[in-house]
């Protein structure tokens, strides 16, 4: 039979295969039992298996007999190990019970602490702690939060309770209340349960202790957690373990403390112990912010110019035993470890370690240090950094010498420059957001139910917390800037208001924040673009060292083009030149050229827009000098060119002397009803090839003329738009041949070229051997191949496309990343007949898929030559290739 629940620590001898995998027993089971087994202080306890969730979740949320049985006999085991019974009225055993799933996944239960405390066993707690205040104080902890995870009655009852039990005392601390005070607070705690639940609070033990696990499992299915995990993606059937583990105290007096810690600096990488840590209190009140947590470190507290002692100052014995951990665990784990631990008069308890989530900057730099430490190598380095969190890096920060206004600061909880209007509650900021504003979402303190506000927003601004609160946790792993605890801010939600610092404010007021010192300002400061040195460049050139495919770029301006040579491009993967066309004052020319219904208007139209493509051109070859820029044919959807306002048919009246009226009719004529399979690509050139003559002519007229200045000839690679068959190849190639031969024995010199295709239509890659008797490249356009694969409009897909990644019929959206099994065969099969026919045949992709790192595997397992990305792409897709390579 199947192993459901394992014991660690304690007496617990043993750990197998099965219980370190966190497939199994979740991230925090595996690293607890992996801690004990290397020796490490945990606190005894079990973990029950994700399987047993995804099977709870599948049989009607019933327990079987099995499982309850193995849940008793560990409980066994954690009584046996600490010498306590569970429930016993004289020296009970108490536990804590969370949640653990493979990776860690905010939005589900979070922990019960203190579970076991009933009417009885808090007079046993009290008898063998020595302290009744202690005692009763755990027991209202525990109802309180029993009360909110388990039995889902609203926290802010209980919290009022308590802030009304203070006034009338006189209170401002919850240290002041004394034994009789938090015994009359648990009666009235217990009065709001049966009053709000209906029942009386559990006094089983036993009813508890299921009731929390229940809990636990129930909440893998909660609204919050299936946010969490569409945004992440991660697979609904994972399921998550529960660790139930016996209870240590970090609030029994001045010698006992609770903290969170991580072996570097998460947001610098340095190597520096860092956390924050309180002394007589329990692990929620680090991470709830209620009290201003404490520095770790001497130097810390120093720098922060704090008075309350730092840990190593306070609790210099324990300090050194955390310490020792530190260094064990990073050096077992070989990366950053986040930990949590519990100091029990005097004594050292790690009740948590796993891999730190860090920032981009932190990540390079941690895996910079660690291979030169000799802990990782390479390889292992470049492998460690999360191709997408290069993101942070790449995005502008404030410019350091614009005007600033500042109105407040609080903590720098997550790197990048944010401005925005404000928004004050999640809903709002997912509402402006997609109305197409920019937001900065503003709250007290975000909690699990903000995540798809703090997502949409393009910074967090909180007024409690720390650097390990939930806003700060979070906006780090979602790469959002973060300004937490600015204390500064009040914000009042009836009015729809706020106050920072002397200013008022309304919600729709622009701030900026800068997520590197924390500060707030008012109004939209400008930015400046990244720098990309240091760490940055030498992961990079080990990632290039690694990798075999090229990287190219989707660019079409110089000043594009630049950036992404500089982001380390290796060519251009697609001009898109009907983005060249936009410009408002060529765009009349491209509706006369469309419009036209004669050879002869066109032509004039064509007068006018050669010299100005040629231009482009020469401006893009002299920036890629050396490089090779596929330049893709004119492919306009036509209704993105078609006039609709009578002011723009009428200025293209004055224009051509046709009459508006004719315009009009010859638009209408025109109008498609599904111009994304209509006249575009190279339809267009079939039945206007002067368009593409006067393009090809444009490309190779600008090509000698870089040629002849500089003496480096470009390397253009023509490549023709959504090809069905050969025979449209075919005739395209010719005239773009014969244009070559022209221009060249006018300009008397020539070029090197290549004439290829975009493969972005089912017929294409099925006739892939064939095409490529006539191009010498395919470029994978996959966002039309997705889009006619699927017979989902690109357009409208944004409807109806969440849903279904909702409901898991696709994992991810196709048009992010490359619907492997299906669009994918396609790829496979056209780059193998594509080879067939011609052996060196240059292949590439060059749809939005290029730049994301699981598309970008599969490209590597097919053998495709090069990816081509937006700029800020290229560097994701450049240690994405080196990781592909490497798999
Ligand atoms: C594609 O279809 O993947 C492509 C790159 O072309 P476009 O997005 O311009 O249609
Ligand atoms: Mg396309």
């Amino acid at each position: 039979m199947v192993q459901t629940v394992y014991p660690f620590g304690g007496d617990a001898a043993h750990v197998d295969t099965r219980q370190r995998d966190k497939t199994i027993t979740g991230g925090k089971g595996a690293n607890l039992a992996e801690m004990a087994s290397i020796g490490l202080p945990v606190p005894p306890g079990f973990t029950i298996t994700t399987e047993e969730c995804v099977s709870y979740l599948q049989h009607g949320a019933e327990f079987s007999d099995a499982l309850r049985e193995a849940v008793a006999g560990a409980v066994g085991h954690i009584e046996a190990s600490v010498g306590k019974k569970f429930g016993h009225a004289g020296d009970p055993l108490l536990v804590s019970v969370r949640s653990g799933a493979r990776v860690s996944m905010p939005g589900m239960m979070d922990t019960v602490l203190n579970l076991g405390l009933n009417d009885q066993t808090v007079e046993g707690l009290s008898a063998t702690s020595g302290d009744e205040r202690f005692a009763w104080d755990s027991y209202r902890r525990f109802i309180q939060m029993y009360s909110d995870v388990v039995l889902g009655l609203d926290h802010g009852l209980f919290e009022e309770a308590l802030e009304i039990a203070k006034e009338d005392n006189g209170f401002y601390a919850d240290t002041e209340l004394s034994a009789e005070d938090w015994k009359a607070l648990v009666t009235e705690f217990k009065g709001i349960v049966q009053t709000e639940w209906g029942k009386p609070f559990p006094q089983d033990v036993n009813e508890q202790l299921w009731g929390a696990i229940r809990a636990v499992f129930d909440s893998w299915d909660s609204d919050r957690a299936k946010v969490y995990r569409r945004l992440n993606d991660i697979p609904g059937d994972w399921g998550t373990a529960v660790n139930v583990q016996a209870m240590v105290f970090g609030n029994m007096g001045d010698t006992s403390a609770t903290g969170v810690a991580f072996t570097r600096d998460p947001a610098t990488g340095e190597r520096a112990y860092y956390g924050e840590y309180l002394i007589n209190a329990q692990g929620e009140d680090v991470v709830a912010g209620i009290r201003t947590p404490q520095y770790l470190t001497k130097a810390a507290r120093e720098a922060a110019g704090a008075k309350p002692l730092s840990m190593e100052e306070a609790m210099p014995e324990a300090y050194g035993e955390l310490a020792r951990v530190f260094d064990l665990l990073e050096k077992h784990y070989k990366d950053m470890q986040d930990i949590e631990f519990t100091v029990e008069r005097g004594k050292l308890w790690m009740l948590q370690t796993r891999s730190g989530k860090r920032t981009a900057k932190a990540a390079l730099k941690m895996a910079v240090d660690m291979e030169a430490d000799g802990l990782i190598t390479r390889e292992e380095a470049v492998r460690r950094v999360d191709p997408m969190a290069l993101d942070q890096l790449l995005h502008p920060t404030l410019d350091p010498d614009a005007e600033r206004n500042v109105l407040g600061a609080g903590l720098p909880a997550s790197p990048g420059a944010a401005a925005g209007k404000i928004v004050l509650d999640a809903d709002t900021a997912e509402q402006w957001v997609e109305r197409g504003e920019k937001v900065i979402l503003v709250r007290v303190e975000t909690s699990p139910e903000d995540i798809h506000g703090m997502h949409a927003a393009q910074g967090i601004l909180t007024a409690r917390g720390g650097m390990t609160s939930h806003a700060a946790v979070v906006a780090r792993g979602m790469g959002r800037p973060c300004v937490s605890g600015a204390s500064g801010v009040s914000i009042d939600l009836k009015t729809r208001t706020l106050k920072i610092g002397y200013q008022d404010l309304n919600e729709g007021d622009e701030i900026t924040l800068d997520g590197a010192n924390g500060q707030i300002m008012l109004g939209i400061v400008p930015t400046v673009e990244p720098e990309l040195a240091g760490d940055f460049g030498t992961l990079m050139e080990w990632a290039d060292a690694l990798r075999r495919m090229k990287v190219r770029t989707n660019a079409e301006t110089p000043d594009d083009c630049k950036m992404a040579r500089q982001f380390g491009a290796e060519g251009i993967g697609l001009c898109r030149t009907e983005h060249m066309f936009f410009d408002a004052s060529r765009i009349k020319a491209v509706r006369q050229m469309i419009l036209a219904e004669e050879e002869a208007g066109r032509s004039s139209a064509l007068e006018v827009l050669l010299p100005e493509q040629r231009a482009d051109f020469t401006a893009i070859f002299e920036v890629m000098a050396g490089l090779p820029c596929t330049i893709r044919l004119l492919d306009p959807p036509l209704h993105e060119f078609l006039p609709t306002q009578d002011s723009e048919f009428e200025e293209l009246a004055d224009t051509t002397g046709l009459g508006v009226d004719h315009l009009k009719r010859r638009a209408g004529e025109l109008h498609e009803f599904n111009p994304m399979l209509g006249h575009r690509g190279c339809r267009l050139g079939i039945t206007f090839p002067e368009i593409y003559e006067m393009q090809a002519r444009a490309i190779f007229e600008a090509a000698c003329d870089v040629k002849t200045a500089s003496g480096e000839a470009p390397i253009p690679e023509i490549m023709v738009p959504l090809v069905a068959t050969q025979k449209e190849l075919a005739i395209l190639k010719a005239l773009i041949d014969e244009t070559a031969q022209k221009v060249f024995a006018e300009k008397g010199t020539s070029v090197e070229y290549l004439v290829g295709t975009m493969i972005e239509l089912p017929r294409a890659a099925l006739m892939a051997g064939e095409i490529a008797e006539e191009g010498a490249f395919f470029s994978f356009g996959t966002n039309d191949l997705t889009q006619t694969t699927l017979g989902v409009s690109r357009d409208d897909s944004a409807k109806f496309l969440a849903p279904y990644v909702e409901k898991g019929i696709f994992a991810r959206d196709p048009f992010v990343s490359l619907d492997v099994e299906g669009v994918g065969q396609l790829v496979e099969l056209a780059a193998q007949r594509g080879r067939a026919t011609r052996p060196d045949i240059k292949l590439g992709i060059c749809g939005e898929h290029g730049g994301d790192p699981a598309s970008i595997a599969f490209c590597e397992k097919v053998g495709l030559d090069y990816v081509s990305a937006s700029p800020y792409r290229v560097p994701i897709a450049r240690l994405a290739a080196a990781q592909a390579a490497l798999k």
